[in-house]
């Protein structure tokens, strides 16, 4: 069997190419698609999520395409001791999602996955159809481990990627609005619906479509920190949930270089692009013009900016969390209706699976 291949930049490049395909395509087509996203539920969504992945659900499920949500709480304990706020999380992660414009429906469905044991169950399958090496080749992997300093590394950080092939594949999902770090999952997601197929259905139709990531225009967004990614376990994000005042405080903290002249320069001014870049996404207006306009102006004037654009993006999605948070019984049924509705379409593939795994008695 041909080896993963998990070179980024090849992998990056492609995927864009077929994002922009794919774009055009669901415009026409929207129900010949089905998209999967989803969080762990180790904390708040952030502003790498919102721009990165969070308005193409809220757009995408807009356009009427089938949108499975679904909150990876199994995935907390691959790099996490604590387990004590899964539950709050997830229901946190379903305010986020709410407030940013989902709204669950029969096509619409948020779920965690745990709840769907029937998804959990393609997992055995799944793993006599990847290697150990493909695994720990694995670079988002390698990089987790890395940055959360992980002394003892449990076998399920090293196989949560074929997890996620499972919840992937068992609701057919064939667009996976993702962040760059996500491409190599997919990469193997790819490669296990692929042997799935060319082992088990040889005589019948594939039971299992080949999925393609859908990256924003911004798939990585920076940390406050100005070198990694923004990410929820990293202490350098800015919730969705933040107060205003705690949003400012945040960004006076934020790196930027000292370099008074503002100028937009990613490769060589990577912190001061990243707060350009998330200024021009509330704005709209192009980073090279933000960057003008600031001149000698320095980081105070950047930060400023940043500041009041953000608050002003998201207070309308602040406005919404408040409301929300004071019905928690409405959060509950979100995700018991979202979980019954995820149910019947695993039931519905685990019984492909099995037939064409010779395993129907
Ligand atoms: P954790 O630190 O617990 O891993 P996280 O912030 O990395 O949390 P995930 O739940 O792992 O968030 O990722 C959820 C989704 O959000 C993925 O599709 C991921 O690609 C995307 N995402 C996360 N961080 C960013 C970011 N900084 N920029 C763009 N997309 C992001
Ligand atoms: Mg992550």
């Amino acid at each position: 069997m041909s080896e993963i291949d998990y070179d980024s930049n090849k992998t990056f490049a492609a995927a864009v190419e077929r994002s922009k395909k794919i774009e055009e395509d669901i415009a026409v087509n929207p129900t010949k698609y089905r998209v999967l996203t989803g969080d762990r539920p180790t904390g708040r969504l952030h502003i790498g999520h919102y721009f990165g992945s969070l308005q193409n659900r809220v757009r995408l499920s807009k356009m009427g395409v089938p949108t499975m949500i679904l909150i990876a709480d199994y995935q907390v304990l691959t790099d996490h001791d604590a387990f004590q706020e899964i539950s709050q999380n997830t229901k946190q992660l379903v305010i986020d999602y709410l407030s940013a414009g989902i709204e669950p429906s029969e096509n619409v469905i948020i779920y965690p996955h745990s709840y769907v044991p029937e998804c959990n169950q393609l997992m055995l399958p799944f793993l006599t159809l990847v290697s150990n090496a493909e695994l720990s080749r694995n670079p988002t992997v390698k990089e987790e481990i890395q940055s959360a300093g992980l002394k003892n590394v449990n076998a399920g950080m090293y196989t949560y990627p074929i997890h996620q092939a499972c919840d992937i594949l068992f609701c057919k999902g064939n667009v996976v609005p993702v962040g760059k770090d996500q491409l190599p999952h997919l990469e193997l997601t790819r490669t296990i619906a692929r042997r799935f197929n060319e082992k088990f259905c040889k005589d019948r139709d594939p039971v299992f479509p080949m999925p393609q990531a859908l990256l924003s225009k911004t798939p990585s967004i920076l940390g406050l920190d100005g070198s990694q990614k923004m990410s929820k376990s990293r202490g350098n994000a800015i919730f969705l949930s933040a107060t205003e005042d705690e949003t400012a405080a945040l960004i006076k903290k934020a790196k930027t270089d000292a370099d008074r002249n503002i100028t937009y320069d990613p490769v060589n001014r990577p912190e001061v692009a990243n707060i350009l870049m998330l200024i021009s996404l509330c704005t709209k207006e192009a980073p090279e013009a933000i960057a003008q306009r600031i001149g000698d102006g320095g980081g105070g004037m950047l930060k400023k900016m940043l500041t009041e654009a953000l608050n002003e993006e998201l207070r309308p999605l602040r406005q919404k969390r408040a409301e929300l948070e004071k019905n928690p019984d409405y959060i509950r049924q979100v995700l018991l209706d979202g979980s019954e509705r995820a149910r019947a379409i695993a039931v519905k593939t685990l019984s492909e699976v099995r037939e064409a795994m010779n395993m129907v008695i």
